[in-house]
């Protein structure tokens, strides 16, 4: 991993929808807000940091980029009006374009692929629909072909599939 810092790498957040990342004076209030901080080594304020540093290959292979819930708290009360989500979104797809998606995000975009849905259904769920009078399988792109057909065609056109790697 080098320790070169790589200047391009805050344009290349900026031309991907992070426009105020250089806007950040490092105040913390992020951090301090960070409802998934609280409970990970994931820091908001450190990110932006490393991100206007040029740290791109510490940034894009961390885990903690993927630890945002995208709940936006931060972004309410930043006193910058940074618009942090969008920042950590345009790392996310920078870092899925040089190969370092998170395992749990792969795993939800794969169901996603295969079934239409980011959960898949089961045996359980299937139980408890029909315990409460539904049909088991819900009228979703799990109940018909053509739906599933249809999708799997938006799946192709957006190459979905590639990026995840299925
Ligand atoms: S709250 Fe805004 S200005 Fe303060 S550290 Fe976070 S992003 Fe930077
Ligand atoms: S949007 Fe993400 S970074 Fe911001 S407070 Fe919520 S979880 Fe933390």
């Amino acid at each position: 991993m080098t320790a070169t810092p790589d200047k391009e790498f805050v344009n290349e957040i900026i031309a991907n929808g992070g426009e105020t990342v250089n806007m950040c004076f490092q105040c913390g209030t992020c951090t301090a807000s960070c409802p998934s901080g609280r409970q990970t080594s994931f820091r908001t304020r450190q990110l932006v940091r490393m991100a206007q540093l040029g740290m791109k290959d510490q940034v894009l292979s961390s885990e903690e980029l993927w630890y945002c819930t995208t709940c936006y708290t931060c972004t309410e009360r930043c006193p910058r009006k940074v618009a942090i989500v969008d920042i950590l979104i345009a790392m996310r797809n920078l870092a899925v374009a040089s190969g370092n998606m998170f395992e749990g995000h792969k795993k939800t975009a794969t169901s996603l692929i295969k079934s239409g849905h980011t959960v898949p259904i089961n045996d359980d769920v299937k139980a408890q629909r029909a315990a409460l009078g539904l049909a088991e399988v819900p009228p979703t792109v799990l109940a018909s072909d053509k739906a599933k057909k249809d999708f799997d065609k938006i799946l192709e056109a957006t190459g979905f599939n590639k990026i995840v790697g299925e």
